[in-house]
């Protein structure tokens, strides 16, 4: 029966009832919470403080320049190539800012783009599962069928089984879309993981599509590691990253994506019809940040990695001081704990109570895992908490948890 690709969407998400109404996402429904009960909001993970001044300063003065049009479709040339020269200098990685660069609409129209232009109906397309919620919303847009590959808690934080890959990505893969840091676990996939899924895709001569936008927030030195960097993968790896959470300037959509030019060319022919183009005056903003020519937005980047670092210890302690188990994250905005040990089995109950109980808001991990799924029952007590907020705010949510231990 014809329908709306709406229901594709509704269904892998898990919003579609058996009667065919739609529900709102536990997203919504706990922010909803947060704002009626007045708790604290570590459900969404955006800073509650801005970027730097210096690169709010070069938005305003683009506007007032006259950068108020549409922007050229791959992105203006001066973050093309700053894109470049970001790539060679933190990665060694050369790109043609002219054909091997894509701007785009966040990192969210980046990974849609990709998929939509790479795959399609009888292809498969494997993630890391959870898995940020965008995935497989694209996946069922394009058609393909959604794969996934078990991230397990371990006390070396989330680690997937290599054995794992091989019943994962078969002749039929045409795309592993890789996420490291890792949304939701913190977890930041190690040379040898990667290595394992660089083979499983040469095997099958799959893509691999890397979502790298956390690459710059990882602690205690913990390396990231490019996809693109490993032997033989530059030229089969599409990646992709945002200025968003590097610069805490989630609200300009300023994502890129830098490929062969081939893949760039086919993504680009899809991207200019969901978009066209974004954020015009901030794409120049984010060239001057890029480019960093005077040091000032690596000196803030490495700043915001050390703050996130001590932010992220003082909530993981709160949460073990409630009863909480978490998995330490080696980078990004998140932390993912175990609720067991408070007396609940599913962590959809426990985030419906947090609000009354301690005041703070979190997502159930299910939130990211399919639905109904053998990952989603693995993790169904765990519950997924963003520290990216003032330390006031986090100091004031550490309280509130303290009333959970009996
Ligand atoms: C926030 C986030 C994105 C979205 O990035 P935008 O640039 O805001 O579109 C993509 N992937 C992951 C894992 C994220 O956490």
């Amino acid at each position: 029966m014809a329908h709306g690709h709406w229901r594709d969407v509704a269904h892998a998400v898990g919003l579609l009832a058996a009667d065919g109404a739609v529900s709102s996402t536990i997203f919504a429904e706990m922010s909803a919470l947060a704002s009626r009960t007045g708790a604290i909001n570590l459900g969404q993970g955006f800073p509650d403080v801005d970027g730097p001044a210096h690169l709010k300063d070069a938005a305003v003065a683009a506007i007032e320049a006259g950068h108020n049009q549409y922007p050229p479709g791959p992105g203006i040339p001066a973050l093309l190539d700053a894109v470049a020269a970001h790539q060679r200098r933190h990665y060694g990685l050369e790109a043609d800012p002219r054909t091997e660069v894509l701007v785009t609409a966040g990192a969210t129209e980046a990974i849609t783009a990709t998929v939509l232009a790479l795959a399609g109906p009888g292809d498969e397309v494997v993630t890391l599962e959870p898995y940020y919620d965008s995935y497989t919303a694209a996946i069922a847009l394009s058609g393909a069928t959604h794969r996934t590959i078990a991230l397990r808690p371990t006390s070396e934080g989330f680690r997937l089984d290599p054995a794992d890959l091989d019943g994962a990505v078969t002749p039929r893969t045409r795309l592993v879309l890789v996420n490291s840091p890792h949304n939701p676990t913190g977890t930041v996939l190690t040379r040898d993981e990667l290595g394992a899924i660089a083979r499983a895709a040469v095997r099958h001569d799959a893509l691999v599509v890397t979502d790298e936008v956390y690459e710059h927030l990882t602690y205690e030195g913990v390396e990231h590691v490019p996809m693109a960097t490993l032997p033989g993968m530059a030229e089969r790896t599409i990646t992709i990253s945002s200025a968003g959470k590097s610069l805490s300037f989630t609200g300009w959509k300023v994502g890129w994506l830098h490929a062969r030019a081939d893949l760039v060319a086919a993504v680009r022919t899809v991207k200019q019809f969901l978009t066209y183009v974004a954020s015009g005056p901030f794409q120049h903003a984010v060239a001057v940040g890029l480019a960093d020519e005077d040091g000032r937005t690596g000196e803030y980047v490495a700043g915001l990695a050390r703050s996130l670092q001590r932010r992220r210890d003082v909530l993981c302690e709160a949460l073990v001081a409630a009863g909480f188990a978490p998995v330490v994250p080696r980078g990004t905005y998140f932390v993912v704990a175990d609720g067991a040990g408070l007396g609940y089995a599913d962590a959809v109950d426990l985030c419906r109570d947090l609000p009354d109980r301690a005041g703070v808001v979190g997502i159930p991990v299910s939130a990211f895992c399919a639905p109904g799924g053998a990952v989603a029952e693995k993790l169904r007590s765990w519950v997924r908490f963003t520290y990216v907020k003032q330390e006031a705010t986090l100091a004031e949510a550490a309280r509130g948890l303290a009333r959970l231990r009996r």
